[in-house]
């Protein structure tokens, strides 16, 4: 039986009780999580980790929020967010070493100001180094697994350094969902002055593109599909192609809407429920199966699940 004040003695950190995640996920839905802990540094989120894991209680750890449905009943057990615990990064000569709950967008800032390129067009994305990771997050052409040559994890009990080829990445996911990430080394390369002028352009252009494309004025959890990998639709068309096809844009349930902007993004239009954003997951997969014979697997991770695959 876990004491809160045995906890307590053991994390430097806050440490909440039935906090709602719907304020620690971009998308702004999500019941209470039993134990909800902001350690202050990475030895004290591995304090807290090891101490869950002891206690046998489930542990998830969270980065921004941005890639996240969690349960209307929440999450037992505990999530640890990691973006105040693991501060810090160094640009080096061919890369750049950093912890995970470094923002992502502003490592990609900060190496492209150096001139280093190879994560430039991820300018955008709005998680932390940790949950880019975790997701292979991509964009344009450009993924975190091009450039990891190293991550290092917590196991509960030590410190490891998984070298790139160890962690099973692929499109929008990686072998690391069951880790904790502490931090990675990527390796990019040095761009020539005309490579700056010709990727600025680009960023912007990237830029430009995902504000007139995406609902960014609402809250919304990115992508909810994974686009089928090609060959695996019709066309090669995208998932929020297919739902838009399926004439689903617009489609509410609760206070969850397909965007008509992005119909692969499901918005908060004000009082939205996990299960108002389930109910819509269901019927755009039941009409883009019908319609196209394509079963569309979800990019977006749930938590507080039974069923995480839905
Ligand atoms: C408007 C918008 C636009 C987006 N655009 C893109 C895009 O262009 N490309 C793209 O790939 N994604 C995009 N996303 C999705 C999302 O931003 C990315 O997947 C991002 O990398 C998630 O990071 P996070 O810190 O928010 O992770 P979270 O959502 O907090 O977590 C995601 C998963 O990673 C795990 N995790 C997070 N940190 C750690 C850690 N330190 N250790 C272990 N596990 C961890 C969590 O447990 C969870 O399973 C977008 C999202 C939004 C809201």
């Amino acid at each position: 039986m876990l004491s809160l004040e045995e906890l307590r003695g053991v994390v430097r950190g806050k440490v909440l009780i039935s906090e709602p995640m719907s304020d620690h996920t971009t998308i702004g839905v999500g019941g209470p999580a039993d134990f909800f802990v902001e350690p202050v540094d990475r030895d004290d989120l591995c304090r807290a980790v090891t101490f869950f894991r002891r206690h046998r209680l489930p542990c998830l750890v969270l980065g921004r929020g941005s890639n996240l449905l969690v349960h209307d009943d929440g999450v037992r057990g505990a999530v640890i967010a990691a973006s105040g615990a693991l501060c810090g990064y160094r640009i080096r000569r061919d890369g750049l070493v950093a912890s995970a709950g470094e923002p992502l967008s502003l490592l990609v800032a900060r190496s492209f100001e150096a001139g280093l390129g190879g994560i430039e067009m991820l300018q955008g994305i709005p998680g932390t180094l940790g949950g880019a990771l975790v997701m292979n997050a991509g964009a344009w052409g450009q993924q975190m697994s091009d450039v990891v040559v190293s991550v290092d994890v917590f196991d509960g009990d030590r410190v490891r350094t998984l070298k790139r080829d160890a962690i099973g990445f692929a499109y929008r996911c990686s072998g690391l969902d069951d880790t904790v990430v502490l931090g990675a080394a990527l390796r990019l390369r040095h761009l020539s002055e005309a490579d700056v002028r010709e990727r600025t352009a680009a960023r912007e252009e990237a830029m430009r593109r995902r504000k007139a494309t995406q609902p960014l004025s609402w809250p919304n959890a990115g992508s909810i599909f994974r686009n089928p990998l090609p060959g695996e639709s019709p066309d090669g068309l995208g998932a929020g192609a297919m739902i838009e096809q399926c004439g689903l844009k617009g489609l509410g349930v609760g206070g969850a809407v397909i965007s008509d902007v992005h119909a692969n993004m499901i918005i908060n239009t004000g009082g939205a429920t996990a299960s108002d954003v389930m109910e819509l997951i269901h019927r755009a997969r039941e009409a883009v199966s019908s319609r196209f014979g394509v079963m569309l697997e979800l990019e977006v991770m749930l938590a507080g699940f039974e069923n995480a695959c839905c």
